[in-house]
């Protein structure tokens, strides 16, 4: 599965519905691309949010 860091502006509207389920309680941040998602599989370089490491 492509990690949320991976979507191009061109998915993102076709696959909204799918991100809005990855990024509406965050636990993990990646620190390359500044991205959120409730699960750090969906991030590049994922790093725990505080009180979750
Ligand atoms: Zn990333």
């Amino acid at each position: 599965m492509k990690t949320l860091c991976d979507f191009k502006r061109s998915d993102i509207e076709s696959q909204i519905d799918h991100i809005i389920k990855i990024v509406s309680k965050p636990k993990f941040i990646c620190k390359k691309c500044a991205r959120v998602a409730k699960d750090k599989k969906y991030l590049c370089k994922a790093e725990a949010l505080i009180g979750e490491k």
